[in-house]
């Protein structure tokens, strides 16, 4: 399973869990995120990365409020 993509800003660092649920970000991409990241919300933050790598690839974006979808 791929790695969860969720953000955290604070540390810096990304999500150690495994990525088994798919979320919209205000950027309109789709993001594979953990169950902790995908109830998180609009709480949260997510970005793209190089692989499985903890190498941000992209500029973090925050998740819309509401739209977890199930694919
Ligand atoms: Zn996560």
């Amino acid at each position: 399973m791929e790695r969860c993509e969720g953000y955290y800003r604070l540390e810096n660092r990304r999500c150690d869990r495994a990525g088994s649920r798919r979320v919209t970000a205000t950027d309109g991409e789709t993001y594979a995120v953990c169950e902790y990241h995908a109830r998180q919300g609009w709480a949260a933050s997510v970005a793209r990365w190089h692989g499985e790598s903890d190498v941000r690839a992209s500029a973090p974006a925050d998740l819309r409020r509401g739209l977890d979808s199930a694919a």
